[in-house]
């Protein structure tokens, strides 16, 4: 049994409970992060937090906590779940609804009382910094038939959630979106690094997508170490003639990626590029 917490009060999971009428049900009208833990010890929590605060602000909901009160929370969680989690690795889901309201009606309303609630989960084992033993994934492609504000965290994620279903029924782990223009967006749930005769690359931050906070890190770690990422347009063409491709997130950490659509990307494994940044991005993740 875990415990979670919903609008001030820790409670375990399976007794949380809200109205259908929060606007987070009928409407995804919501804002959420999930913040790695490592030992108890968060990654990127400064960068979560800004986000959050940026989706906020975009849907003109108040936030309820500063950021030393969602700092709070989230070592809480940690610890009144480590018992019940028992592993190193646990991720923290947080979300702000806009509230509940006994009607229902597409404008925000006034004076409604956001809705809090998070929880802790046990996440896979980070990738190990091994060539030969870390876990690769093995993807899909396909046309991204997504919204126009992919670079809010919005908990209205019924479009990434087709698509990586989309992914499943092709027999994968993931699914990568290409743009009209055929230019790589993002992964259902991760962002996406490509390798070319040496050159990192990633799509450059824009509506498209996700601006995720393990992809910032990663061009933040690599960059510690002199290693430049270029943030520019990767067209289906770079993307099946790469050497390498990686998916990032706060759970994959960086994941090399091995086959698209069954062709297998370089030599088929895990590369030295790779390596290099999750040297890199062990390094420094705790500090940056
Ligand atoms: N893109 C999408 C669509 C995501 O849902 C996520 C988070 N799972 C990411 C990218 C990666 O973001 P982060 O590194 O902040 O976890």
């Amino acid at each position: 049994m875990t415990i979670a917490f919903l609008n001030d009060q820790f409670l375990p999971l399976e007794e949380a409970r809200i109205s259908p009428m929060d606007r987070g049900f009928l409407f995804g009208d919501g804002i959420y992060e999930v913040i790695p833990t490592l030992h108890g010890k968060a990654v990127g929590m400064n960068a979560h937090l800004d986000r959050l605060q940026n989706g906020l602000d975009e849907l003109a909901i108040t936030n309820p906590k500063t950021k030393a009160q969602w700092t709070e929370l989230v070592s809480e969680l940690v610890t009144k779940n480590t018992q019940a989690l028992n592993s190193a690795s646990v991720g923290v889901y947080i979300q702000v609804s806009r509230g509940t309201e006994m009607k229902r009606a597409h404008g925000y309303p006034d004076n409604i009382t956001p809705t809090v609630f998070a929880f802790a989960f046990a996440t896979a084992a980070p990738p190990v910094p091994d060539k030969a033993a870390v876990v690769t994934f093995d993807v899909a492609s396909g046309e991204d038939k997504r919204w126009q504000r992919c670079n809010i965290k919005s908990t209205s994620l019924l479009g990434n959630v087709m698509h990586y279903q989309q992914g499943r029924q092709a027999g994968k782990q993931e699914i990568i979106l290409l743009n009209s223009r055929r230019e790589v967006t993002e992964a259902s749930s991760c962002n996406v690094f490509v390798v070319k005769e040496g050159i990192i690359m990633t799509p450059p931050l824009d509506h498209q997508i996700l601006p995720g906070i393990t992809r910032k890190l990663v061009i933040e770690s690599l960059a510690a170490e002199g290693v430049e990422v270029q943030e520019v347009p990767v067209t289906a063409e770079v993307l099946f003639s790469a050497d390498e491709v990686w998916l990032t997130s706060s759970s994959k950490e960086i994941s090399p990626v091995t086959s698209v659509d069954d062709k297998p990307v370089g030599n088929g494994q895990a590369g030295d590029v790779w390596l290099k940044a999750i040297t890199a991005f062990n390094k420094h993740k705790f500090t940056l």
